[in-house]
Parts: C-alpha cells; structure tokens; sequence
C-alpha cells in the first residue's frame, strides 16, 4: 500500500465547493492534482475557485504571486475517469448520495493502480458501504475536511470496518503534510463532527421556525453564549441547507430521535459528577 512518500500525484473526484478545495490545498503543498469532474464546466469552475481564493491570499500577503502560479500549474483538470491512472492517492468529493459515491468507487477501483489508497470525504455516509464497491475495502479510509478547506485546519480521519492501520496512518500523514490538524472517528453515523454539528443546526432552524427568537438572535446568542465563530443558521447557509439536510436525513435514518436527555449525562448529574466545579464530569479538573 502506498504510503506519504510513495505520493506525487493526487486525483481529486468532483471540483465543488469541497473538491476545489481540496484541490487547492493539496497543490499548495506540492503535490501534483487531478481535478476531475463530469463537466467541463464544472471543472472551469473549480479551476476560478481555486484562482479566486489564491488571489485573496494574495491579497492578505500569504503567499506571493508566483506561489498562486505555481500553485494553481499543479492543478490539471479532467472530465475523463482514466485521467486519474496515475495517481497516488485519490480523494472522493462528489455530492453525498451513497449510490453515486459507490459508482464512483467502482470505478476507481479499475482505474488506479492496485496499491493506492482511496479516500472519501463525506460527511455521514457509512466509509464500510463505500468500501464494499471495491475489492480493496482496506485500503478506503474516510478523509473528512472541513469547509472553507483553505481556511480550516482539521480533518477528520474515519476508520472504516476494513479499513487498515497503514490507510489510517496515510490519512493523518497526508493531512498533516497539507498543514492540517487530524482527528479519528469510528465509522458510525455522522462521525464525530456531524453527529453533533447537525443535531445543533437542526434545532437553530426549528428554534427559528418557531418564533423562539429571530434569525439573527439565534446565531448571536450562539456566537456570545457559546463562544463559536458562528451561530447555526448562518453556518448551514455556509454548509449549504442541501448538504445539511442529507446529512441529516442519513442521522435520523440511522439514530432516530436523538433529543430525549442522555442517559450518560442523568448517571453522573445523580452520581453528583458536575463538572469542573466538583473536579469530576466527563473530564477531573
Ligand atoms: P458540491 O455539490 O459543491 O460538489 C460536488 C461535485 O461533484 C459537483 O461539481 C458534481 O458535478 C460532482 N460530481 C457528481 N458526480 C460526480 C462523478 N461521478 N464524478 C466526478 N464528479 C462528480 O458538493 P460539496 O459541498 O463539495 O460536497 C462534496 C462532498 O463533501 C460530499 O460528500 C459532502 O457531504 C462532503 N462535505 C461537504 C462539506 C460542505 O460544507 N459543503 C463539508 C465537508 C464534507
């Protein structure tokens, strides 16, 4: 199996929001990038992206003009599947419906060679079924970056039923070489990320839907109360709604209702376990 070093080439599946994305980054740390799409124009798309969010790095003093080239040179873009041949590693980020990612699978388990490892970024589909399209199973791994992927350091590594330790150590060495920070879940429903995220935002929108408070209310009392960079109607229409209700209509399909209090959390308010205040919750202080 092909490890950091063996990699020169990545091949990025879908050039949308995410693939671009992934795209940038990963030229931006020298490796040479396949973006490929089923549309030109779709492809074109990702390219002005990737273009436009270079220059605003530009613009900052990031990087130098001559770095945006070079970057954006790294980057060859394709419509056609056996344009992805000679990659080292390929990362998936086509729109998450299980049956097209398992296509998509299929596919690149003919295309590239026997050896390299197949990464899925998405978000709550189950990295065990989209393994099962291949007959490389330990050799998929889901590689979940975060959105803007430019701007957002961590990456979430996911551990599928076959997924082998040195796809799961690939997983990190690659993201931590794009200058990512990593994390690891077990393959079950949305993760660790949008397991709880999704949750959160569904009830932003119910919260809003009625009359709890106005839209603007909702993500301020968030942003100050809880100190996030975003309250969560304003960061589902950054996700985008359609992602977030696939997300999680996949979470209810496979949770059910989740908001009845946690069983875990009634066990140690009565075991008197509150917190920081009495040195034991669910950390000791
Ligand atoms: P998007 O709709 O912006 O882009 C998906 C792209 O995939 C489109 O350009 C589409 O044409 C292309 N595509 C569809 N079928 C294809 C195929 N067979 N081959 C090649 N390309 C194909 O979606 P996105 O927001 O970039 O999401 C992509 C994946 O990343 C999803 O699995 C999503 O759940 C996950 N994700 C999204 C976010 C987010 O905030 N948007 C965050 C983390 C993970």
């Amino acid at each position: 199996m092909r490890g950091l070093d063996d990699i020169d080439t990545v091949g990025v599946v879908g050039a949308g929001t995410m693939g671009n994305g992934i795209a940038q980054v990963a030229a931006g740390a020298g490796y040479d990038v396949v973006m490929r799409d089923v549309e030109q124009e779709f492809v074109d798309r990702g390219m002005d992206a990737i273009d436009d969010s270079l220059s605003r790095f530009v613009d900052k003093g990031d990087i130098s003009a001559d770095e945006k080239r070079e970057t954006l040179d790294r980057v060859v873009g394709a419509t056609d599947l056996a344009d992805l041949a000679d990659c080292d590693l390929v990362v998936e980020a086509v729109i998450e419906e299980m049956d097209v990612k398992r296509d998509v699978f299929a596919d690149l388990d003919e295309t590239v060679d026997d050896d390299v490892v197949l990464a899925t970024n998405t978000s709550t589909l189950s990295i065990t079924t989209i393994a099962a399209a291949t007959d490389r199973p330990e050799q998929v791994v889901g590689l979940h970056f975060m959105n803007p992927v430019p701007l957002m350091k961590g990456v979430e590594v996911v551990v599928g039923e076959k997924t082998a330790e040195e796809a799961v150590d690939l997983a990190h060495d690659f993201a931590e070489d794009l200058d990512k920070e990593t994390w690891e879940s077990d393959d079950k429903p949305g993760f660790v990320s949008n397991r709880i995220l999704m949750p959160w935002i569904n009830e932003g929108i119910r919260a809003y839907d009625e009359g709890v408070a106005t839209k603007a209310d909702i993500d301020r009392g968030m942003k100050l109360g809880t100190n996030v960079p975003m309250g969560p109607l304003e960061l589902a229409d950054h996700i985008g709604l359609d992602v977030c209700l696939d997300a999680t209509r996949t979470l209810h399909e496979e949770l059910g209702d989740r908001y009845t209090p946690a069983y875990l959390l009634k066990r140690k308010v009565d075991a008197g376990d509150l917190g920081k205040k009495t040195g034991q919750g669910f950390y000791e202080y």
